[in-house]
């Protein structure tokens, strides 16, 4: 289903990646690009990725059939405001925010309800870079993309942004918004706290040059996500709150577990503990 007039609002990473992946595959008609800063935007129009631009989201979205937003989840509510009284009345809109409870939360407060043609999404595929330069149309082939309608979510608009994200060449799947904030909280929001966490308890020992000069490959996999931009996992951790501090809870309870077999020498009780997670690591590891 071709896209006459697309609005991004928020051309970065995943936004620029989206619009590359339709053009590439002649799915749209004209890509009109919105955020702050008319420098990035510039640069969005010069690598081909839009086709133009306005700072204004009223402007922006002006005509377009279907609206994208891609901002940081703590932007997602004023960006919903702006944009709200110049939409077409046909529009679709959608988003890809990483926790869908806040995106829902920030468009009953701006719609003053949950529009029917309005599709919360969320692409599970990213890179540690951000920006309109890191932006690249494969970044969603063979990757998840789950959706979270409502009940009165418009079962056409569902469709559409179906097609949008299958065009990009991912598989989409439906989930319940709460759900949804529970997997991710597990599989993507804590790993990346750890990562951070780790990083950042490293670099303040007194000895850091030295840790970090002699830092090997396993080092560099499992730190690789704290080079993520700040600003957007501080928005992560504040929109998906409450599901994170459980699974926080959850893990250092484990973390705990494993400290009292190492203070105990319970050798037997660690290999236990490896090789259960060798085990779903092995069964499980994503593609
Ligand atoms: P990004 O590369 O930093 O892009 C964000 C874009 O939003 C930039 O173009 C920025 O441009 C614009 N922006 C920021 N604040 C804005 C505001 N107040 N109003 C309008 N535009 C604004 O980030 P991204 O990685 O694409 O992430 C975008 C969204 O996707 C986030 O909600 C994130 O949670 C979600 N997500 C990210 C990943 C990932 O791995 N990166 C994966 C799945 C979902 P200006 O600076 O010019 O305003």
């Amino acid at each position: 289903m071709r896209i006459e007039r697309l609005c991004i609002i928020g051309v970065g990473l995943i936004g620029g990646s989206l619009a590359r992946a339709l053009r590439a595959n002649d799915a749209v008609g004209e890509v009109v690009g919105c955020s702050r800063s008319a420098e990035h935007l510039q640069q969005a129009v010069d690598l081909g990725v839009i086709d133009r631009y306005d700072t204004d989201p009223a402007q922006a979205v002006a005509g377009a059939d279907l609206v994208l937003v891609a901002v940081p989840m703590g932007a997602m509510e004023a960006v919903f405001k702006q944009i709200r009284p110049h939409l077409a009345p046909d529009a679709v809109i959608t988003d890809v925010g990483s926790a869908k409870g806040a995106v829902v939360d920030a468009a009953q407060k701006a719609f003053g309800g949950v529009p029917a043609n309005l599709v919360p999404g969320h692409p599970i595929a990213g890179t540690e870079r951000s920006g309109v330069a890191a932006s690249f149309a494969e970044l969603f082939r063979q990757r998840r993309v789950i959706l979270t309608p409502l009940a009165h979510t418009d079962a056409e608009a569902v469709e559409r942004v179906r097609g949008l994200w299958e065009t990009a060449g991912a598989e989409v799947v439906e989930m319940g918004v709460e759900h949804h904030d529970r997997v991710l909280a597990a599989t993507s929001h804590l790993p990346h706290i750890l990562a951070y966490a780790t990083v950042d308890s490293l670099a303040r020992l007194h000895e850091h040059d030295e840790i970090f000069q002699y830092a090997a490959g396993g080092f560099r996999d499992f730190t690789r996500i704290a080079g993520s931009d700040p600003v957007m996992w501080r928005d992560i951790c504040l929109a998906n709150r409450e599901a994170i501090l459980e699974m926080i809870a959850h893990f250092q309870v484990d973390l705990t577990a494993l400290t009292e077999a190492i203070q105990a020498r319970d050798g037997e009780r660690l290999v236990e503990i490896f090789s259960r997670a060798k085990r779903a690591r092995d069964e499980h590891a994503p593609r």
